[in-house]
């Protein structure tokens, strides 16, 4: 079987896969922060993490993975001052911190349904049930004489970690001479992080812990050091997340995993490219967040979401259109319909090896998809049906693509299955159309549409499908 390639993040450069135990892959993808819905952007992420599974599952891979759940600690400066996230959601709704994290988690897992990205093999824990880990971790730096402490919280000294700056390529010199305006002048170093932050004095938190130092709450970053190592071991095989956590959220896991277990944390890096609006990338915040559900609401289908950021590259930036989207949708219904064509074709067992070859190249779906309209558009003689259905099924398995519901409901309907009077009402139409009576034939076909029914004239004839 290929070789599977992919870009590591750290050594900006593809590198082949070789797994750390035979036959098996560990890998987390950093989830989301359920204080809020996720747009798309964020569901682009999510199915750059479903690409790397499935890819793993077409080299019959065991996969084993995470998809941690922020439910607490993700200051929104992404820093180590403002709010923390969690509790500014609660405040926004008047809901407890637990009720958001409820709905939004639930929200989550909807939008992963809708997308077909697989759950399966995949653990969801959240930050709040893996308290003592963090704790215990952020013990082992301090033993280690990583960190220190001043008045709000527990910090990491990256200036005792010589490799801090690699992972990102930061220029660290650079970073000092940005940094005077920094708002917490007790921080011994513009990158030092909060590893436990106390709760404020004068302030009831609704999230809060005992610990060593105080009763307070975790730092964002701590949360999946901890969770990766409880769930995956020291080592793993592969870290995922948006292209934004390169400079400071996955520095600082390397930073803390690395020195707290005395091992290396995650063998290759993948990040994903973000999805812009309107000229900037898609946030919470602002007028730029668009949900699945919305798109939904337009009707479009989320498949056809998809199908359109897996036109582009993962590392590539989208900038989200609807014209772009109806386009994209405009091909995937194609496909969907080509598949229900096939409906009574029995798939031959030949699978496009070319397929495979182009995902395990660093995830190259743009050439996937170029690849499967190459093959559906071949002449009869040159590829049978049973040929088309299968590249299809196997596409289907490697980019989750095709909709079997949609196919149900939109496919070309075969006139014997129609009722008598709608079938009279084609047949009528089809005299008129012979006849030229083209004003007779247009008015027979509103007629159909009243009743449910779309006719379309095809090359290969007439496509009656029910609206
Ligand atoms: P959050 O819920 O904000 O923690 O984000 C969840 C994931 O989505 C993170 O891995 C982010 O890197 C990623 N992300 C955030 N914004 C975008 C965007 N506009 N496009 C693609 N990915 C994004
Ligand atoms: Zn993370």
């Amino acid at each position: 079987m290929t070789d599977i390639t992919v870009f590591n993040t750290p050594s900006r450069a593809k590198k082949v896969f070789a797994p750390l135990k035979e036959g098996e892959v560990r890998i987390y993808h950093c989830g989301p922060t359920v204080y809020h819905f996720q747009h798309i952007g964020n569901m682009r992420r999510f199915i750059f993490a479903d690409l790397v599974h499935r890819l793993f599952l077409a080299h019959h891979y065991n996969v084993q993975q995470i998809i941690n759940i922020t439910d607490v600690g993700h200051l929104v400066s992404d820093q180590n001052d403002g709010e923390d996230k969690m509790e500014k959601g609660a405040k926004r709704e008047g809901k407890t911190a637990q009720e958001i994290a409820a709905m939004y988690t639930a929200d989550f897992m909807e939008d992963l349904k809708l997308l077909k990205i697989s759950t399966e093999d995949t653990r969801f824990p959240k930050a709040t049930e893996h308290i003592p880990e963090q704790i215990a971790m952020i013990q082992s730096l301090e033993e280690k004489g990583f960190t220190y402490q001043i008045t709000d919280g527990i910090y990491f000294d990256t200036s005792k970690d010589e490799h801090y700056p690699d992972f990102a390529h930061l220029d660290l010199e650079g970073m000092k001479e940005g940094a005077r305006v920094e708002k917490n002048d007790e921080k011994r170093n513009p990158t030092d992080f909060a590893l436990w932050k106390f709760s404020p004095a004068n302030e009831q938190r609704q999230q809060e812990w005992q610990s060593p130092w105080g009763a307070g709450f975790p730092g964002w970053h701590i949360e999946c050091s901890a969770m990766a190592k409880a769930y995956l071991g020291t080592t793993i095989d592969i870290h995922t997340g948006g292209i934004d956590h390169v400079p400071v959220h996955h520095t600082n896991e390397v930073a803390q995993s690395e020195n707290a277990n005395e091992a290396p944390f995650a063998r290759y890096w993948m990040h994903n490219e973000h999805v812009d609006f309107g000229g900037s990338k898609m946030a919470k915040s602002g007028d730029s967040f668009v949900r699945l559900k919305d798109l939904v609401a337009r009707g479009y289908h989320p498949l056809a979401y998809r199908y359109y950021t897996l036109l582009a590259h993962y590392r590539t930036k989208i900038n989200f259109s609807f014209e772009a989207l109806d386009a994209a949708t405009v091909a995937w219904k194609r496909l969907n319909d080509t598949f229900a064509k096939l409906k009574d074709v029995t798939a031959s067992d030949r699978k496009p090896e070319q397929f495979l070859t182009a995902l395990s190249d660093d995830l190259d779906t743009p050439r996937v998809i170029a690849g499967l309209w190459e093959m559906l558009k071949a002449h009869p003689g040159d590829m049978s049906d049973a040929d088309k259905k299968a590249a299809l099924m196997y596409a289907d398995s490697l980019l989750g693509i095709l909709d079997p519901a949609y196919q149900s409901e939109h496919a070309s309907l075969n006139l014997d299955e129609l009722p008598d009077d709608i079938k009279a009402l084609i047949v009528e139409r089809q005299t008129a159309r012979t006849s030229k009576n083209w004003v007779e034939a247009d008015r027979l076909r509103d007629l159909l549409a009243e009743k449910g029914y779309v006719i379309k004239d095809s090359s290969e004839g007439v496509v009656i499908t029910k609206r």
